[in-house]
């Protein structure tokens, strides 16, 4: 079984596929599936995002278990960065690229999952309910694809997403929601030599704001991150403009207003010490989720995973996925641990016994014969 899984991960790492150029992967993945009998299509998120290629959307009907659940399994197409000229290196069990570049597990080891069940699918011994595949575009750049989708385009009840660390077995139930905040200070420009005191230092302003921000952890359900910083023109101005942008996140919604409001009100208040001005908008990237253990997809990936053998960890994590936004879509999905490890960087790397497992457990996830109610 290693053997066709891992031949098909080999052949996806070499097809580069940077958010926002998945054409050529995309191409790939629709005639792989067409060829298997999968009802294929691409949506229109390639002009709504500004990238060459749709998500893939695909089906397949049910054989012998046709009033089982619609089950809606899905992974991102592109990667964080390019991966242009990977050498996948497969030894001890083990692969990764041989350190110049990413390997792009993230997600391409989630693809060769599905790939691999839509060909075993084929040989038509197992009995199964409607399957959908969703293959996403621009994940990485703040879930771009996903985030295009609207309620009805995919039809499932339940969805499992395949794009997480942690050793299969590993559910994850919950995921916080996302707000990017912006900021904007303006100072007033002056010559740095001749008549500074005239001038408003948008840095200086800046740099007490960013000091006065909340701590990296707010609490245990809520982080903040200012992350980027940009201003100033030469040396020799004072500076008149600074922005500022970051993120927050947390699995209580009310938590981000109210961080919200604490970072305008000290927005206000450092820029009104100073003179200067200031600005801000927030904007919310995806809700977050919080999923019982009794919803049927931890329900049915708990029962799968303990068929095979795997050791069940049901937990939430503080990064968002796809699965946010499908169960904003009204599906309700988790993120399944697939085995990816140093995720977004050049050590990336999969254990193919991990991922072997994570093959098992989708098999038998679709092949479970859910009883009514289910
Ligand atoms: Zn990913």
């Amino acid at each position: 079984m290693s053997s066709p899984l891992l031949a098909e991960f080999l052949n996806l790492v070499k097809i580069d596929s940077p958010s926002g150029n998945e054409r050529a992967l995309a191409n790939y993945v629709k005639e792989k599936l067409i060829s298997l009998g999968w009802e294929v299509r691409e949506d229109g998120a390639a002009t709504a995002t500004g990238g060459n290629a749709g998500n893939i959307i695909a089906r397949l009907p049910g054989r012998g278990a046709e009033k089982n659940p619609v089950l809606l399994f899905s992974a991102h197409l592109d990667t964080v960065t390019s991966s242009a000229g990977v050498k996948p290196v497969v030894a001890e069990e083990v692969v990764r690229s041989d350190g110049r570049t990413i390997l792009g597990a993230d997600d391409k080891a989630g693809v060769a999952v599905l790939l691999e069940v839509a060909r075993r699918l084929r040989e038509g011994d197992v009995r199964h309910g409607e399957i959908v595949f969703l293959f996403t575009v621009g994940e990485e750049a703040g879930l771009l694809g996903s985030r295009f989708l609207k309620p009805g385009d995919v039809k499932a009840d339940m969805g499992f997403v395949l794009d997480s660390g942690g050793p299969p077995g590993t559910i994850i139930n919950a995921a916080p929601r996302e707000d990017i905040w912006k900021v904007r200070i303006r100072g007033r420009s002056a010559h740095a030599g001749v008549n500074p005191e005239e001038g408003i230092n948008a840095i200086r302003v800046a740099a007490e704001f960013v000091r006065l921000l909340p701590p990296a952890r707010v609490d245990g359900d809520t982080t903040f991150n200012p992350g980027v910083i940009r201003g100033g023109q030469a040396t020799n101005i004072v500076p008149d403009l600074v922005e500022i942008a970051g993120d927050m996140r947390s699995h209580r919604e009310e938590k981000l207003g109210e961080l919200a409001e604490v970072v305008n009100l000290l927005l206000r208040q450092t820029c009104a010490r100073f003179g200067g001005e200031g600005e801000i908008e927030v904007e919310t990237l995806y809700p977050s989720y919080h999923l019982s253990p009794e919803a049927p997809p931890v329900k049915l990936a708990t029962v799968a995973a303990e068929q095979v053998g795997l050791e069940v960890v049901v937990k939430r994590r503080g990064g968002g996925s796809d699965a946010n936004v499908l169960n904003a879509l009204g599906i309700p999905t988790v993120n399944l641990g697939i085995g990816l490890e140093k995720e977004h960087t050049p050590e990336e790397y999969i254990r193919i016994k991990d991922w072997e497992n994570c093959y098992f457990w989708v098999m038998e996830i679709i092949s479970y014969l859910c009883q009514p109610g289910f």
